[in-house]
């Protein structure tokens, strides 16, 4: 496969989300999943995916240390649009071990802990999430950050070794939002409040209008150290240093 995805990645290149979306469910069936952080771009790609094949495979990875909007999302949207998510949990024994040698608030202390958190939090369950497929789909976009900037819709993912699809790649917030209000697709509360970026509750705050929108996110920390952990290969930021195209969701 690793082989056959640039016929792929040439094919979509210019093709619409939805478009996109038809093409990749038709090619890997239930070999495809698509990875739902409950923020406004996977909503969008959730009501879409849905409304092709509403047997299509969408995966939550549950940390543990999401804001309770967050679960709201997933009961409006498992009720309204009859989604059946997968939800992936933490192993127990690995995040009982951490807290107790490392304290509840671990990921403030320094950059360590916070990729330790995220590692055990996301990092292997998503490794389980992936394990029964062949290729997955993710909300990211490219104006979202300096390190999604060369992000295409068709990537091939070194990390997890299958195809990546971004079918977002392209649109803008505005575009976004747009399809939101226009299919009144259910969307979490906070996006109303200021978080336009929504991951665990301790690491995500409100941002000023005119900040980054990946402000709020490790706002504690140096911006060329914010992306979670997902993103890492072998310890480093593959996106950031390299420029290729191995990176991962949060
Ligand atoms: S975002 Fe924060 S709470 Fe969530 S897994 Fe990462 S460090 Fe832990």
């Amino acid at each position: 496969m690793a082989s056959d995805f640039k016929l792929l990645q040439q094919e979509l290149k210019q093709a619409s989300a939805q478009d996109v979306l038809v093409r990749v469910l038709a090619e890997f069936g239930n070999r495809i999943v698509l990875a739902s952080s409950l923020g406004a771009e996977d909503q969008v790609l959730t009501h879409m995916a849905f409304s092709i094949n509403p047997d299509v495979r969408v995966f939550v990875l549950d940390t543990g240390r999401l804001h309770s909007e967050t679960y709201d999302v997933i009961a409006e949207t498992q009720s309204k649009l009859g989604v059946k998510y997968e939800i992936y949990f933490p192993d127990a024994k690995s995040v009982e071990d951490m807290v107790n040698e490392k304290g509840i608030n671990l990921f403030y202390a320094s950059v360590e802990n916070r990729k330790t958190c995220c590692g055990i939090r996301k990092v292997e369950p998503l490794r389980r999430a992936l394990s029964s497929a062949d290729a997955w789909i993710t909300g990211l976009r490219r104006s979202q950050s300096v390190t999604r900037a060369k992000l295409d819709t068709v990537e091939w993912d070194d990390a997890h070794n299958m195809l990546k699809v971004n079918p977002l790649a392209d649109w803008s917030e505005d575009d976004v939002w747009q399809y939101i209000k226009s299919n009144s697709v259910p969307y979490n509360a906070l996006h109303d409040v200021g978080f336009p970026s929504i991951g665990c509750a301790p690491c995500t705050r409100a941002i000023a209008p005119g900040e980054d929108v990946r402000a709020g996110r490790w706002w504690w920390e140096d911006p060329a150290n914010k992306e979670c952990g997902l993103h890492v290969v072998d310890g480093k930021l593959v996106r950031a240093k390299s420029g290729d195209s191995k990176e991962v969701f949060e």
